[in-house]
């Protein structure tokens, strides 16, 4: 079980107001043109969750109950911050249709106060302070389907929407949690080095590692991926993780690697790009005549 570190909590914490913040502002500005239910929350929440993991590799951070009060804290707040972008898109909305009439009416009201007070009154209400355009919004209702929901039913369905956010926030964030870290250095896995095998170079990692597959060589079409990860601070000799396909499938692997393994794939490594350097190099192209008449 990772440490809990203040250093990292309060970063993961900013962190998370500022991405729950911001999300909600872009979701506002999408939402103020179309906003599917259910969809559009899921879509949201899903931007959210990336951006999350994005911050939990950046700050190492793999304390569980800091993670989660972060992602419920950023959830919260992104749904509250795209209600705020709704109100403050309705107030610019109030503000453009009274310049409207205003010009419009210019003229008509310099010649009378009486009918400068009697355009005022006709004016559609302003949408007032936060709270207040928030109470229209119940009494309003808002439409889903066929059904119109009213008072707390409003309330409930941003609720729902906001647990949407929080779904897929969480879905994308909670297997991330399951990713190798060392609790030694207290950072995620990197990947340092990664690529692919030629069959002829598998049969000695098979024998090295121990893998379990049929022999004879499988004949290609035959390919192999490796990919080695280690922690910020090298404490062990990393982990290897192998997918290769062959007759029978795909087939992954992986291990963690002892001092001895790694030496002798650091070996490995070595041959291979010794042998790849020893091969000729094989000439220049010669120029094409295009090339040769621009010098
Ligand atoms: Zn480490």
């Amino acid at each position: 079980m990772p440490r809990f570190r203040w250093e990292k909590a309060w970063w993961w914490l900013l962190l998370g107001v500022g991405v729950g913040l911001g999300v909600g502002q872009l979701a506002a500005w999408v939402g103020g043109y179309v906003r599917p239910v259910v969809v559009f929350p899921l879509l949201v929440g899903s931007i959210l969750g990336q951006m999350l993991v994005g911050g939990i590799r950046l700050l190492d951070l793999a304390h569980r109950p800091t993670v989660g009060v972060g992602l419920l804290l950023a959830s919260l707040l992104c749904a509250g911050s795209e209600h705020w972008g709704y109100y403050r898109q309705a107030q610019r909305d109030y503000e453009r249709r009274v310049a409207d009439w205003q010009a419009k009416i210019q003229g008509l009201a310099a010649l009378s106060s009486q009918f400068a007070q009697a355009i005022q009154q006709h004016l559609p209400p302003p949408p007032g302070s936060f709270t207040e355009y928030l109470q229209v919004q119940l009494d309003r209702g808002r439409r889903i389907g066929p059904w119109l929901l009213k008072g707390h039913w409003v309330w409930l369905s941003w609720l729902a929407d906001a647990g949407f956010v929080l779904l897929a926030a969480a879905g994308l964030l909670w297997p991330t949690l399951g990713w190798p870290y060392c609790s030694v250095c207290e950072s995620w896995y990197r990947s340092v080095r990664q690529g692919r095998l030629p069959p002829t170079d598998f049969a000695p990692w098979a024998e090295l590692l121990a893998l379990p597959v049929a022999r004879p060589q499988p004949a290609p079409p035959f390919r192999v991926q490796f990919r080695l990860l280690q922690c910020q601070g090298q404490c062990t000799p990393g982990r290897l993780e192998l997918v290769w396909e062959d007759a029978a499938g795909l087939h992954t692997w992986q291990t963690q690697l002892d001092d001895a393994q790694r030496e002798k794939l650091e070996a490995l490594w070595k041959a291979a790009s010794t042998s790849q350097e020893e091969l000729p190099s094989p000439p220049p192209p010669p120029p094409t005549n295009q090339e040769i008449s621009s010098r």
